[in-house]
């Protein structure tokens, strides 16, 4: 059973690649983010536990400075994903900063988590592209650097999508 909306979060990733005019990976996500007016700040100071934070009255995103940087990249697409889908968290954000996050465990289970991240996934690797690519090569590790995503993101795309 789940409640996550997959096909609204692909197409909603989709609207905003069209919308942004993405032509071909790597996705960038700048771009979006200036765009939107969003804020992006890096804390040193997050348990590993936490990836991002979406503060919506804010225009702020926060990330975890001590992650990778592609982990940080999907983290922010990620927190895209909650930006664009309108999505209510369950924590007030009036009793929420930056400097101290809510901790995953109260909202780990949410459907809403679900949908940022096949957001993410198809923004950073849209199923089309991903589909033009495997005819160049069937290298995960080579794939993976030119949608500049991790290995392990691009092994879930390939299987969310059928493409194995
Ligand atoms: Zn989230």
């Amino acid at each position: 059973m789940s409640d996550v909306r997959i096909g609204f979060a692909r197409a909603t990733a989709r609207s905003v690649l069209s919308r942004f005019r993405v032509a071909k990976p790597p996705t960038e996500l700048e771009p979006i983010t200036a765009h939107e007016q969003l804020t992006v700040k890096l804390l040193q100071s997050w348990p590993p536990s936490v990836s991002g934070l979406l503060l919506r009255d804010a225009r702020l995103i926060g990330l975890n400075g001590q992650h990778s940087r592609k982990r940080r990249r999907f983290s922010l697409a990620h927190e895209l994903g909650h930006w664009f889908m309108r999505h209510d968290f369950e924590w007030h954000e009036a009793e929420v900063t930056i400097d101290s996050p809510p901790s995953p465990v109260s909202f780990g289970k949410d459907p809403i988590e679900g949908e940022a991240d096949e957001f993410a996934g198809e923004l950073l690797a849209p199923r089309s592209f991903l589909k033009d690519a495997l005819k160049k090569t069937q290298d995960v590790g080579a794939l993976a650097e030119l949608f500049d995503i991790s290995d392990e993101a691009l092994w879930v795309r390939l299987l969310h999508h059928r493409l194995l």
